[in-house]
């Protein structure tokens, strides 16, 4: 059985939010630090985020209805305490063969080999600057060297897919040299995330939002080359030059088509299924995620589901739809 929607897209990919709290304040996030009466999901009806035993029930569907890669998100994914168990837990589903997290990278160098032994083999690390004043400007942390070398001990781990995440912000971050020396030798796929406006940023959408085509010129200026997108790859413009070791992808939602490929679907921590990050509506699973023998019903309710994904998202119109802010979801 395949997950594949009515514009012919088909998922493979999930991206699972397990906890909405964090330990950063980025300014496009959590500009105040996770507040739960302002910032949560969670009500009367969803009190917790998904226990260990409801995120098994949500793998072993997902893994039924052919999904390969599961990336834990938030919020902060590694301040669960149970942490480790959910990669565990993910790493005993043989199909599932990508094993993901997004981190801040505030517990990464202490912690990333008993995330390997428990089955981790994909990192994306969240830099948002290589200067420490402006790491510390957005993320409201004092800690860019520590998170690098967070990162460096990932490499050295031999973590398959080390990515690190940078969101583009106009005279903060979009000056290409200091990451193009920091790649040169190391095998980092980087990405450049174009700025998205959510329910609670307009005003800092308007002023910090850049487009990531001034960088892609400049990428193609100095020899950079686009690489033939793979057959399932996601939304990414992926370049490579010969004098580097990393990659640099582009994620450029505001750009023409980016929807098509989309490849993924989303959980929130209270369980609720987004067919888009920035869709109006999303689906309440959460009343069909507490035993195991709801499995079949809760396939049928994500197959049926999928039938009403959108094409596209409305962020041209500023039509943001329900995110408030990326930690209810992931990014
Ligand atoms: N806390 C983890 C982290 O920061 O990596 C995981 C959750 S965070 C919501 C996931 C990704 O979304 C991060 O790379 C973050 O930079 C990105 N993100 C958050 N808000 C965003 C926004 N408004 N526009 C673009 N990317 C955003
Ligand atoms: Fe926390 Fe990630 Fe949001 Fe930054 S982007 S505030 S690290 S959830």
């Amino acid at each position: 059985m395949q997950l594949i929607d009515n514009y012919q897209r088909r998922f493979h990919y999930l991206r699972l939010s397990i906890t909405e709290l964090c330990n950063f304040q980025c300014q496009y996030c959590l500009p105040d630090g996770y507040h739960p009466n302002k910032d949560s999901a969670l009500d009367g009806h969803n009190h917790k985020f998904l226990s260990l035993s409801e995120i098994e029930n949500v793998v072993a569907v997902f893994a039924d209805l052919g999904v390969h890669k599961v990336r834990l998100t938030g919020g902060e994914p590694t301040l669960r305490r149970d942490f480790i168990d959910i990669l565990s837990l993910i790493s005993s589903y043989p199909t599932i063969k990508v094993r993901a997290i997004t981190t801040n990278g505030s517990r990464l160098l202490k912690n990333i080999a008993n995330w390997q032994a428990a089955g981790l083999n994909a990192i994306n690390i969240s830099i948002d600057s290589l200067s420490p004043y402006f790491f510390k400007l957005i993320t409201g942390q004092d800690k860019l060297f520590e998170v690098m070398r967070g990162v460096d001990r990932s490499l050295e781990l031999g973590i398959e897919k080390v990515k690190v995440n940078t969101v583009l912000m106009k005279n903060r971050n979009d000056n290409l040299a200091d990451y193009l020396a920091w790649i040169k030798d190391r095998p980092i796929d980087l990405r450049f995330i174009e700025l998205m406006e959510t329910g609670d940023d307009r005003q800092l959408f308007d002023h910090y939002h850049v487009s990531g085509s001034k960088m892609e010129a400049q990428l193609i200026e100095q020899g950079w080359q686009l690489q033939p997108k793979e057959r399932l790859a996601g939304p990414a413009k992926v370049y490579t030059h010969d004098d580097y070791q990393g990659k640099i992808g582009l994620i450029m939602p505001y750009s023409k088509d980016f929807c098509k490929s989309c490849n993924r679907l989303r959980i929130s921590s209270v369980g609720k299924l987004h067919y888009c990050l920035f869709g109006d509506a999303a689906v309440d699973l959460r009343a069909l995620l507490a035993k195991p023998e709801q499995r079949e019903q809760l396939k049928v309710q994500i197959l049926a589901s999928l039938a009403i994904k959108p094409e596209k998202h409305y962020l041209h119109d500023h039509n943001v739809g329900i995110t408030q802010n990326l930690s209810y979801i992931g990014g």
